[in-house]
């Protein structure tokens, strides 16, 4: 049997996070202010403010200043792109994103194009991916960021690899497939993409030498599944009723962890994989914003 390692999200974020915190006290001094994160979160679903507050808070450990705006749902899409203009022109702020989700009747597309590429610290500006795409260094969407930077921290290798993903979102799937398939490190694997159209996904997983599943199904992947040595990040994040909590559910990924971990060389937990890297992925963007690092101002 394999000896199953865990991919520690709140051990690896940690060491990343005091990277951050020692290069902005440096930022800080060159700059005369800190790096800045402004935040728009439109409405008030429970699972955004969750999210919304560990950013805060995580910008307040490692220096950084933030600044919440709030709108109720019903602002207007015009109303939320003039504020984005006021951000985009506003040299004190480093970096800029905006909640999802966002109510139906504003376009997250035309929301993100509004966004100045050089604070795009989310990386869903279309400039951010065609530039991902084409490997120039740019702001890589903040979950697959985190992923490559647990890999990375864990030393695993990529080059060579079998990844199948489950998964095509804008978000995670299918900037992290495209990552994973670039001519870089982490990167240099053969990618195979699943989604909901795909057919007999136990096929290519069984194959699999890496499998990411982000789609939001929890316990879809099970031990059949996946071959023995098997690296899993599990990006999935669903409430699962559960009586005995206190909140009345607990979180679920999309792997059935008890069976899987056994056969894999690395897994991530659920909590405490994937989310936890996501902040230091967005973090590690906001300074490179505030470094100017990818675009000249
Ligand atoms: P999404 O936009 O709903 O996309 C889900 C993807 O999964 C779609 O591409 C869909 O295929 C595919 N899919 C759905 N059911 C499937 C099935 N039975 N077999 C194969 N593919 C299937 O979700 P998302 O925003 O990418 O998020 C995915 C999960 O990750 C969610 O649980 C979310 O909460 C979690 N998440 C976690 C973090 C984190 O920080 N840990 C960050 C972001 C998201 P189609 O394209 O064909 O519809």
């Amino acid at each position: 049997m394999t000896a199953m390692n865990l991919l520690d999200g709140r051990i690896a974020s940690a060491k990343i996070l005091d990277n951050i915190a020692a290069n902005s006290v440096l930022v800080t001094k060159q700059k005369g202010r800190a790096p800045h994160l402004s935040i728009i979160l439109v409405g008030n679903d429970g699972a955004s403010e969750t999210y919304v507050g560990s950013k805060i808070k995580t910008c307040e450990r490692v220096g950084f200043s933030s600044t919440l705006i709030r709108f109720d749902n019903t602002v207007s899409e015009k109303e939320l792109i003039d504020k984005i203009r006021e951000i985009n022109s506003d040299s004190e702020i480093d970096g800029l994103i905006v909640q999802s989700p966002l109510p139906a009747h504003i376009s997250f597309t035309n929301i993100t194009n509004a966004i100045e590429p050089s604070k795009d610290v989310d990386g869903f500006n279309p400039i951010n991916t065609g530039r991902m795409v084409q490997n120039i260094p740019s702001f890589i969407p903040a979950t697959p960021k985190g992923i490559l930077l647990l890999l990375e921290y864990y030393k695993i290798t990529t080059t060579g690899k079998k990844c199948v993903v489950i998964g095509r979102s804008n978000i995670v799937g299918m900037p992290v497939s495209i990552l994973l398939a670039r001519n870089s490190d982490p990167g240099n694997c053969t990618v195979t993409i699943c989604h909901s159209k795909s057919i007999d996904i136990p096929a290519q997983t069984k194959d699999a030498d890496i499998i990411i599943t982000a789609l939001g199904k929890p316990g879809f992947l099970t031990s059949e599944m996946v071959k023995e040595g098997a690296v899993v990040i599990d990006v999935g994040i669903s409430r699962v009723a559960d009586a005995s909590k206190k909140s009345g559910f607990r979180l679920s990924g999309d792997v059935d962890f008890q069976e899987v971990a056994p056969k894999c060389s690395y897994i991530t937990p659920v909590p405490g994989g994937v989310g936890p890297m996501t902040i230091a992925g967005l973090l590690s963007n906001t300074l490179s914003a505030a470094l100017g690092e990818f675009y000249s101002r």
